[in-house]
């Protein structure tokens, strides 16, 4: 039996994929604003602290796995754009730094990061906020944010995910994670009916928004059925993942951007890969 830790888990997902963790017999150290074995704010560079080190001395040293839910949705507000791009980046990117050494010590550790499918189905999304949050300046990331006024939130929103993905993908190949025998992964989920939908859904114009969103499966996903989800993304099933990003979306994903993906690999990519080819030389990061 293994030991994971799980960001978010006092509600929706993280709690539903807690539950299916602990009902296997595995220990899990949730970390959540409420309550929670580690309660700490995941806004906050302190808070994002108390939990990296709570979570590393209550492991002793060694993580199987980690599920970063933690998250806030796209709820207007002032204050909003910089809340959603502190939890939902830094309170990704900063755990998972301070928990690497802990993973790495871990058998083929395995890490699932909620992304969501606002990613692909938000449109504009604005890049200079997004490569502010990859260089570590949510300050920067906030004032590109703010042209946008009431539709702030949704790009921070659309931001923050795009760059935690993209944080996962370009990480998950390196020699500090994969070369550790880490395997690194995202989910990207559609609507799933938790207490953050909820709240959307109780606003009528969100709601509107919402209800007339293309899902082709039609209505609204099962948190726990996504928790089976991550739980298989943490199972040996998963040995072989490494950097992706899975959609389960209903299809909204594939309705929109059906064309956009598989896309081929830029020529200029391949140049370190034949360099190696010609020199004989097998692969290593
Ligand atoms: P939820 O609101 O039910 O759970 C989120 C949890 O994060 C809560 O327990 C909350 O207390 C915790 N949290 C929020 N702010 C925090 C903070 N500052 N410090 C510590 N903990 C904090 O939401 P959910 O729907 O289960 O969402 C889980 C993840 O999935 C989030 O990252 C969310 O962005 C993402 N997501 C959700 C949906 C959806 O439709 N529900 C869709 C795509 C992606």
């Amino acid at each position: 039996m293994g030991t994971y830790v799980v960001t978010g888990s006092a509600s929706g997902m993280g709690k539903a994929t807690a539950e299916r963790l602990r009902a296997n017999g595995h220990t899990v150290i949730g970390v959540d604003i409420q309550p929670a074995d580690v309660v700490a704010d995941l806004s906050t560079p302190a808070g994002r602290r108390a939990a990296a080190d709570a979570v590393r001395s209550a492991c002793g040293g060694r993580l199987d796995g980690a599920v970063l839910a933690a998250g806030l949705g796209p709820t207007p507000g002032r204050e909003q754009p910089a809340l959603i791009t502190q939890v939902n980046y830094f309170g990704v990117v900063e755990l998972l730094a301070a928990w690497r050494p802990a993973l790495a010590a871990g058998d083929r550790a395995k890490v699932v990061v909620f992304s969501s499918n606002s990613t692909t189905t938000i449109p504009a999304i604005p890049g200079r906020a997004i490569r502010a949050l990859l260089a570590g300046d949510g300050d920067k990331a906030v004032r590109a944010l703010r042209l946008f006024g009431k539709a702030a939130s949704s790009m921070a929103y659309g931001a923050s995910k795009v760059a935690v993905s993209r944080w996962v993908r370009e990480h998950a190949v390196t020699r500090d994670w994969a070369g550790a025998g880490i395997r690194l992964n995202a989910i990207a989920p559609g609507a799933i009916l938790t207490p953050l939908l909820e709240k959307q859904l109780s606003t009528p114009a969100e709601a509107k928004a919402i209800h007339s969103f293309p899902v082709p499966i039609g209505g609204f996903g099962d948190p726990g059925k996504l928790a089976d989800w991550v739980v298989f993304m943490l199972s040996d099933a998963a040995d072989f993942l490494c950097g992706s990003v899975l959609f389960v979306d209903g299809g909204s994903d594939a309705y929109f951007r059906a064309t956009d993906w598989p896309a081929s690999v830029p020529a200029w990519r391949l140049v370190p890969y034949l360099r190696r080819f010609k020199r004989n030389e097998s692969f290593s990061q």
